[in-house]
């Protein structure tokens, strides 16, 4: 890469395996369902999670959106993590698109709404309330610097979906980094939601896409919001190509992401001026703030190390996110700290 960028992970770059994949893909039109690329990137996507389809669509949000569209209707409701991806930075999609109303509940440092709050938020059967349809999940979870939730707090709610008839959507951006930090398979945590949507095009180094996971039946009408929206898409095995080469080759590699973010906390904890807490990094994802005693903003900061080329994220007045990735590795991390050190000292 041209740059040394730790804004996120979707700034990376397609491997050199994906562009020669993509290059001599072979392609259909898959709004016939005949791009043979994206048959198989949907088959490996559903073996991969351990569900009977999946659909290939644009990105994240087109994930989360066709999912809720596709399990709820105008004036359901669906609880939510009052930061979670699909409340907070969607774009008020659900309900612009959908009309669902979002019942955003508190998280805990995890990510994780308290189980007791799920079930005080789910609506009798009263003309006056929004009828509680789905719940929605996010794993790991990015507002908590991607923290990976365990497998038992899937079954805990999945529980309680049942006992109410309430779908579970589980928007899995970064899944795999949850998957490898805590050393299980995925389909460990998606055996206990209901859909899942995973993007290809994060730590997994693919341009574009994300994959929608369910039961046929799910997907069946999942395809037809898709359409919907605009996401029905041609000679898409071009992008597939490299989605494949996202999961047969990315996936266990993001523990040396894991690594890298772990190596720049422990940096940090070694520069004063900054505030950190490294038990907090599990994935990819380092939140960090500066003390009290440093007079620059974190912007100011994160503008001078961009004259370095070096990115970094300003994510508040006094607030740092930075997201390890393929493309920035122990040299990287190395060269990030110590520029942070000398604009510091
Ligand atoms: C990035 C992300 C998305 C959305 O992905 P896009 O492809 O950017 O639309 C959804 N949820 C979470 C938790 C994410 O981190």
């Amino acid at each position: 890469m041209d740059k040394i960028d730790f804004r996120s992970d979707t700034v990376s770059w397609p491997t050199p395996t994906m562009r020669q994949a993509m290059a001599t893909a072979v392609v259909g039109d898959d709004v016939y369902g005949e791009d043979p690329t994206v048959n198989e990137l949907e088959r490996l996507a559903a073996a991969k999670v351990g569900m009977e389809a999946a659909l290939f669509v644009a990105s994240g949000t087109m994930g989360n959106l066709v999912a809720i569209l596709s399990h709820a209707g105008r004036g359901d409701e669906a609880i939510v993590g009052e930061d979670a991806h699909t409340y907070k930075w969607e774009a008020g999609g659900m309900a612009a698109l959908g009309g669902v109303v979002p019942h955003p509940l508190p998280t805990d440092y995890a990510g994780r709404m308290a189980l007791a709050d799920i079930r005080a938020a789910i609506c009798e059967d009263d003309p006056h309330l929004p009828r509680s349809r789905l719940i929605l999940l996010e794993n790991s979870y990015g507002e908590r610097g991607g923290y990976p939730i365990p497998p038992d707090y899937f079954a805990g709610v999945r529980a309680i979906a049942a006992q109410h008839g309430l779908a579970v959507h589980l928007d899995g951006a970064r899944l795999f980094n949850t998957a490898v930090a805590l050393n299980l398979p995925a389909s460990n945590i998606t055996q206990h939601v209901d859909s899942v949507s995973f993007c290809l095009s994060k730590g997994l180094c693919a341009p574009v896409g994300s994959l929608l996971c369910g039961s046929a039946d799910f997907i069946y009408r999942a395809r037809r919001v898709r359409k919907q929206l605009g996401g029905g898409m041609r000679q898409a095995g071009i992008l597939a190509a490299a989605g494949i080469v996202a999961l047969q080759e990315m996936i266990e590699r993001l523990a040396d992401d894991h690594a890298h973010a772990q190596q720049l906390a422990q940096g940090l904890t070694q520069i004063p001026g900054f505030r950190i807490d490294p038990a907090q990094v599990k994935t990819n994802i380092v939140f960090f703030d500066l003390a009290d005693e440093v007079t620059q903003s974190a912007a100011e900061i994160a503008h001078a190390l961009s004259a370095q080329n070096i990115w970094l994220g300003a994510v508040g007045p006094r607030r740092f996110r930075a997201v390890t990735h393929y493309w920035v590795g122990e040299l990287q991390v190395e060269q990030l700290l110590s520029a942070l050190q000398r604009l510091l000292a």
